[in-house]
């Protein structure tokens, strides 16, 4: 997995206020969308497996192998990271990603552009994908999966800090993963599930409320409640969501989800 970090000082201390993320350490400024490209860049993807994570033992040796390239890369990215940050601060200290100057601001306004439905084209955020068999060979079984989403979390040692979402759908589950901090991902740490609850609301400001519950290393939407996010996700430009440990409210995150072209797709997940 990958960091969010600063590309000025290495830092993963961002936080967001007023809309945009702020690094605590130099104070370097980052819209969404510039968060959103720091994480395509260095991005491995390593989670889009089963939703329900039905694995073999195959696929579990494969998991140890691939742990083994992830440290590395936990030890190579910050260095990389850090190299790129430091040429960019010395060769362009006054337009560079950690000035308060136009990059952020004008990535932002193009930020706020895309929001406004005015773009006819819907955006292709979400893409099909196939499970994999013991033997690494893709199945018939299909699910969609969607850009990772940037958004924040809070609890007892943070507030609004960055973090990463996806959410994984297939034909009769849909799965949400969440990365603190853009590489930490939130296991449930019980023999049983947790229980979160998750909050929706929609353009027209009607909240939707509905359950999940963390097995292993996602919020698996509850039986009852996934056709009815589906149809509100369906039937949005946009969402907000809000999710929260149920039992023990310790944590809390924030995300926007945008439709984009998850209709055309959902009949390719049979749907
Ligand atoms: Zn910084």
């Amino acid at each position: 997995m990958s960091k969010l970090t600063c590309d000025v000082c290495n830092s993963d201390n961002i936080i967001k206020q007023d809309g945009i993320f702020i690094c605590q350490n130099c104070g370097a400024k980052y819209s969404v969308a510039d968060m959103q490209k720091k994480y395509k860049q260095i991005s491995v993807n390593s989670e889009d497996e089963n939703i329900n994570k039905t694995k073999s033992q195959a696929q579990q040796k494969n998991k140890k192998s691939k742990s083994i390239w992830i440290t590395l890369l936990w030890i190579l990215i910050p260095v990389v990271v850090f190299i790129i940050g430091v040429n960019l601060f010395d060769s362009n200290k006054s337009g560079g990603v950690g000035s308060n100057s136009t990059p952020v601001v004008s990535s932002l306004s193009k930020n706020n552009n895309g929001n406004t439905s005015s773009q006819s084209t819907e955006e292709k955020i979400w893409v099909k994908k196939a499970y994999v068999d013991e033997f690494g060979d893709e199945t018939s079984q299909t699910y969609l999966t969607c850009d990772i989403l940037i958004g924040t979390f809070s609890n007892s040692a943070t507030t609004n800090s960055s973090c990463c979402f996806k959410m994984l759908i297939d034909k009769s589950n849909i799965a949400i993963i969440i990365l603190e901090y853009g590489y930490s991902i939130v296991k449930n740490p019980y023999s049983r599930g947790t229980e979160y609850g998750i909050q929706v609301k929609s353009e027209d400001g009607r909240i939707y409320k509905f359950y999940g519950t963390m097995n292993d290393d996602r919020i698996i939407i509850d039986d009852k409640d996934e056709s009815s996010f589906l149809n509100v996700l369906k039937n949005n430009y946009s969402l907000k969501v809000y999710i929260e440990e149920y039992d023990t409210p310790s944590s809390s995150y924030n995300f926007t989800i945008k439709r984009g072209n998850l209709n055309e797709m959902l009949p390719s997940v049979n749907r």
